[in-house]
Order: C-alpha cells, then structure tokens, then sequence
C-alpha cells in the first residue's frame, strides 16, 4: 500500500463505516492520546519501566498504526497530499543536514 493508496483507504473507511471525520482539533486530542499509547509501549519495551499485567496488550505495530491512521486523517480533512509532503521533507533534510552527521560533528 503506498501512502496515497492509505489516504484514499482510510477517507474510504471514514466516509462508508466512520461515517464522517472527527473535528480537526478532536483528531488532533485523539492523535496525542495515540502518541500517549506508543509511549507507553516504548518505555515498556525500551526504557527502564516495567510492564504490568495487561500494559503491552497493544503492541508496538498496532500503536504506530494507530498514529499513523489519524495523521492520514489530518491529512485528509486539511488536504495534505502526504505523498508531495513526504517528498518535500526528504528535499529540506537532504539540504539542511548533507553533512550535519559527519564524523566529529555530532557533538
Ligand atoms: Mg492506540
């Protein structure tokens, strides 16, 4: 599935089972609510927390997929071709950071 193909995939499922998007500001709250949830599996599973019973019922794919399904809303509902978008923060990194992570330079 290439990125378009997951923006038209999900306005799709949005407008047939969803029934209509959220508000932006309400995808925004549910967007962080989902960055919460992957925190929480990182520290889990990276970091110096431990897991309690039930903490890691979601997994770590289905907590990215999460976030990434309502950044496609976002997407969507605002009009951002991620595809271009995707494009055009590769052509900012590219020229920003050429040599920014050069030996001797990371510090
Ligand atoms: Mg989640």
């Amino acid at each position: 599935m290439t990125i378009h193909d997951a923006q038209r995939n999900v306005d799709r499922w949005i407008r047939e089972i969803g029934k209509g998007y959220f508000s932006e500001l309400t995808n925004m709250a549910l967007l962080t609510e989902e960055v919460g949830e992957l925190a929480r599996v990182i520290a889990r599973l990276y970091g110096d927390q431990v897991a309690k019973p039930g903490d890691l019922r979601h997994g770590l794919s289905e907590e990215l997929a999460d976030v990434l399904w309502v950044v496609i809303c976002l997407a969507n509902q605002t009009g951002v071709d991620l595809t271009a978008a995707l494009e055009e923060s590769f052509r900012k990194k590219t020229a920003r950071d050429a040599d920014r992570f050069s030996a001797g330079k990371l510090s």
